[in-house]
């Protein structure tokens, strides 16, 4: 059994946004490498979700600043979804589900099992998010668990992101499937990004093993609690409510 499921440091969790604690240190958080086309991309459907890995090769992608310690290389990114559009993320935002959740797992150098996660809230649009599109077109080929299907489209994880990527929300917690391992530095964008609805529907259309008539869907765990943990918000230079220091510093870099 995974004893550390039941673990006070637990992940996803629902995010009070009165509750979070602003704070200075977290600065943005840098993403090097996102803006290049991972190298050797390949897509695959583990049963759970789909996936996608890029070759380690001597120049990966990595994450620092935003109050990490260090360097997080990027491993993988996969997505959780809901059979309908009022569920399917795993963090949520004072009660409010997105439709979708997408989860950037990085790594730390050299430390193995020490992550850190971006996790990137999706949201319906009437129009296609063509960023999703090298994703979206691979989805009919690994409709089933099995094969691991090479990205043809060039696909950069800068795609992925939102356009603001400064605010977001900071708390440690845990891997939200077996073995629910603790220690994982999570970060809530808090931004959401776009995905068009028939978009979606081929993340609906995935099946979680071959020879099923199960839908790969509700791929997301419920919040868990908070126990003691604090949840860090970072601090927007453009938001309301800044001191005027802030504002004269924000409005001279304009
Ligand atoms: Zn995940």
């Amino acid at each position: 059994m995974f004893r550390n499921c039941g673990g006070s440091q637990q992940s996803p969790v629902d995010i009070d946004t009165e509750d979070a604690l602003k704070s200075a240190f977290l600065k943005p958080l840098e993403f090097h490498g996102y803006d290049r086309p991972l190298r050797n991309a390949v897509i695959l459907n583990n049963g759970h979700t789909v996936l996608i890995k890029a070759e380690r090769n001597s120049d990966p992608p990595f994450i620092k600043g935003g109050g990490l310690d260090g360097k997080y290389t990027f491993r993988q990114l996969h997505f959780h979804w809901g059979s309908s559009n009022d569920k399917g993320s795993e963090h949520r935002i004072d009660g409010k589900s997105y439709p979708g959740e997408l989860h950037i797992v990085h790594e730390k150098n050299g430390e193995t099992g020490d992550l850190a996660v971006v996790a990137v809230f999706l949201e319906i649009s009437k129009r296609k998010n063509l960023d999703l599109e090298p994703i979206i077109t691979s989805l009919p080929k690994v409709s089933v668990p099995g094969p691991v299907v090479p990205i043809k489209k060039s696909f950069q994880l800068a795609k992925m992101l939102p356009k603001d990527a400064k605010h977001y929300y900071r708390y440690v917690g845990s891997l939200t499937t077996p073995p629910c391992t603790e220690g994982v530095t999570w970060t809530i964008l808090a931004t959401p990004v776009r995905i068009g609805e028939h978009q979606l529907k081929a993340f609906r259309r995935l099946r979680a093993s071959s020879g099923s008539k199960h839908f790969l869907s509700d791929n997301f765990r419920l919040p868990q609690e908070l126990h003691q943990r604090i949840i860090l918000e970072s601090i927007i230079p453009k938001a309301r409510g800044v001191s005027d220091k802030q504002k004269s510093t924000t409005s001279s870099q304009m």
